[in-house]
């Protein structure tokens, strides 16, 4: 959902992102030609950007996976942080959406690292699993349709390496989570799975409330 992290006055928002956000041109034109599309408020906030480029250099990222690539801002993010003989698998259903992302990755210079997998992610999924790729890959972020989150989540798990690092976007979806009142089908998607994290054995976690509630995932 929204662009603003949860609770962050304007002012300070813009003081965060006068002070820290290093975002490049194509980032920034990406950004820009989306927030012209309808369904902008799916497109991340460049400081979450940042935060997960951040992370795949921290963790020497070489293989990822992104459930949810709209028009392309998070993948081209984690891209700039893989070594050039990096891979990105990035999975989405829109033709129209993912054109954007093409050409923004070819302008970056980092199109060679994103392999673009149209089509039900679930299915794709299943094909890595099936194609023997499970525990090959370093990162991965989910951010797409919210009932089907619980379903990423496991297969992601499979795919990810132990130590790897899980992203889950929305996990606070506008705060929704936690308004007793609230009980439409993503919102009671968003808290199963919330819940089932909490507890889940095989992982460490820590849910932050960057932007829309960004819930950081350790493989154990
Ligand atoms: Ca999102």
């Amino acid at each position: 959902m929204s662009n603003h992290s949860m609770g962050l006055g304007d002012a300070v928002r813009a003081y965060l992102l006068a002070h820290s956000l290093r975002e490049t041109d194509v980032q920034r034109r990406l950004r820009e030609e989306t927030s012209l599309l309808p369904e902008c408020e799916m497109q991340i906030a460049p400081e979450q950007g940042q935060l997960m480029r951040f992370l795949a250099e921290l963790i020497g990222a070489r293989r990822a996976l992104e459930v949810g690539t709209f028009t392309g801002y998070s993948a081209l993010s984690v891209a700039l942080a893989l070594p050039p003989e990096g891979r990105l698998v990035a999975c989405d259903v829109s033709e129209v959406w993912t054109q954007i992302a093409r050409r923004h990755w070819r302008e970056a210079g980092v199109a060679e690292r994103i392999e673009l997998r149209l089509g039900p992610a679930l299915q794709t999924l299943d094909a890595c699993l099936a194609g023997g790729e499970i525990g090959q890959y370093d990162m991965a972020f989910i951010d797409a349709d919210k009932p089907n989150y619980s379903r990423y989540y496991e297969r992601v798990l499979r795919l990810t390496r132990p130590g790897g690092l899980i992203l889950i976007d929305n996990t606070l979806w506008g705060g929704r989570v936690a308004e007793p009142m609230v009980d439409d089908e993503d919102t009671a998607a968003i808290r199963i799975l919330n819940d089932r994290l909490h507890v889940d054995e095989r992982i460490t976690l820590s849910m932050l409330p960057v932007a829309d509630g960004l819930t950081l995932i350790r493989k154990r």
